[in-house]
């Protein structure tokens, strides 16, 4: 910790943020400038006191952290890249770039089977699909449940394809890591502390969204709750964000790809139909997020968009989810990654 004092500071009020420093547990080291005098406090912040009570002392100016608050996400802890290995021999974070495929919600047996078969074949290694959807109305289709996970294991075995499905509550967490290969935890819930133990202690992967106006120090630190639970499969999921602009739905940050790379070990997927909103963009979303870095892609996907129970605008056909990866081939390609 820098704790910075004000100008014009007393020995005597200097030597009682000395002894706070002390009695908080760090050593202090003491840099006299010309104007005003810096104290470095020696000592690990993330087991000690935080010092950030020093500020109520009239005589100090600001106190600042010098390590991180996250510890087991990140790079520090664990230097190489993690991976994440699935049931299906799919593995997350690797040399290849995972696609994840699906509709937004379960709605049928058709519609699921149709679009699983589909999106195999088109290259994608695992299915998505909700059960439980948050929806933001509580009159909007809220997902089949259990019902939807029994046909999402349905099409698991009849395709080979690993499955991600959003959970919503604790009391859900056990019911789901019967039927899926990966929780998800969608944007509404991401600072949800108690559903992320819960899914963290099932054992699971678990893919941890981007919260609606979460900062990345918060979303890291959300990760940091899989991880001290003793669950190491966790990946973080970009989806964008919520701003001013209205052309998106949300605001797709792939600025924050290189940023969690460099301070996390976890594998990057990257959502880009939550991210635009409109399926008009999701293929060019895809390429961008290749060629940032992203380890894996969760795409909407539907067999007739313009009747899905939830987010048609946004999900590509079956027709077009084939094109976008073929048009995608090549950037995976170019970023080193097959
Ligand atoms: C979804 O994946 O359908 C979803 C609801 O996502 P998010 O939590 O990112 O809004
Ligand atoms: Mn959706």
């Amino acid at each position: 910790m820098i704790v910075v004092l004000k100008p014009k500071i007393s020995r005597k009020d200097e030597l009682a943020v000395l002894k706070e420093i002390k009695r908080l547990g760090y050593k202090p080291h003491v840099m006299r400038g010309v104007a005003r005098t810096v104290i470095g406090a020696i000592g690990d912040e993330r087991k000690n006191h935080t010092l950030e009570t020093l500020t109520t002392f009239p005589q100090v100016e600001s106190v600042m952290p010098v390590q991180k608050r996250f510890k087991l996400v990140s790079r520090e802890a664990h230097p190489s890249n993690s991976t994440i290995k699935l049931p299906n021999g799919v593995v997350i974070g690797g040399d290849k770039v995972v696609i994840m495929a699906g509709p937004c919600s379960v709605e049928s047996e058709k519609q699921l089977l149709t679009t699983a078969h589909a999106v195999a074949k088109a290259g994608a290694t695992v299915l998505r699909g909700g059960a439980f959807k948050p929806r933001t109305s509580p009159y909007e289709f809220q997902g089949l449940g259990e019902k939807g996970l029994k046909l999402l294991a349905k099409a698991r075995k009849e395709t080979g394809l690993a499955v991600i499905t959003e959970l919503l509550s604790e009391q859900q967490a056990e019911m789901v890591a019967e039927y899926a290969d990966i929780l998800q935890i969608g944007a509404r819930n991401a600072q949800n502390f108690q559903l992320l133990i819960a899914a963290a202690k099932t054992g699971k992967p678990v893919l941890l969204k981007r919260g609606l106006s979460m900062k990345i120090e918060e979303w890291l630190l959300a990760g940091e709750y899989i991880l001290a639970n003793e669950n190491p499969n966790l990946m973080f999921c970009e989806r964008g964000v919520r701003t001013f602009e209205t052309y998106t739905r949300n605001m797709l940050d792939l600025g924050a790809i290189p940023i969690l790379k460099k301070e996390s070990h976890c594998p990057v997927v990257i959502d880009p139909s939550q991210g635009a909103g409109r399926a008009d963009l999701v293929t060019a979303m895809c390429k961008g997020s290749v060629a940032m870095g992203a380890d894996a892609l969760l795409i909407e996907v539907h067999p007739n968009p313009a009747e899905a129970w939830s987010d048609g605008a946004q999900q590509v056909s079956l027709e077009g989810f084939a094109k976008l990866m073929d048009e995608l081939k090549p950037f995976i390609a170019a970023a080193g990654r097959s």
